[in-house]
């Protein structure tokens, strides 16, 4: 079937939650295939040595687009803990579990996967690759499928 399952054939491009990864879309593809290896990666400033999370294309601080990719730890920590109970988007069961949490030197907030009441903060996280709908898209006059993946953590 093409098409985002969730959506049952209906608004197939504007409800899709998740990015588009095919190397014609985006120019982090390489996040998307790392990230399918089981890799946590981001791009670093060749030039003047910045790091990113989310990976960039170009460096805000210097301008380069010289730079190249690192890998992220794929274990952390969790700062603090919410469950989103109400608007919790298609295709996902309510609470959806989100928190900040310490990736290395990294601090952000993500999704993560836990027993609801249960995640609080201190736990340890580890990263979690999961595959979802594939992307329909016209490459010349072909209908094709690109594979995808996304992430979100678990309780380590
Ligand atoms: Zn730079």
């Amino acid at each position: 079937m093409k098409g985002i399952s969730v959506l049952e054939g209906k608004y197939a491009s504007t409800m899709d939650l998740w990015p588009l990864q095919g190397k014609e879309f985006t120019r982090i593809w390489p996040f998307w295939e790392n990230l399918r290896a089981g890799r946590f990666t981001s791009t670093r400033c060749v030039d003047c040595g910045a790091e990113f999370f989310p990976p960039r294309v170009v460096c805000p601080g210097c301008m380069s687009d010289h730079l190249e990719w690192f890998d992220l730890p794929t274990e952390g920590t969790v700062i603090d803990v919410t469950e989103e109970f109400v608007g919790v988007p298609l295709g996902f069961t309510s609470p959806l579990i989100h928190a900040l949490v310490h990736v290395g030197t990294w601090t952000f907030f993500v999704r993560v996967e836990a027993e609801p009441g249960t995640l609080k903060p201190g736990d340890k996280v580890k990263l979690k690759v999961f595959e979802v709908d594939a992307m329909p898209a016209e490459i010349g006059r072909n209908v094709v499928e690109i594979p995808r993946v996304h992430y979100c953590f678990e309780q380590a």
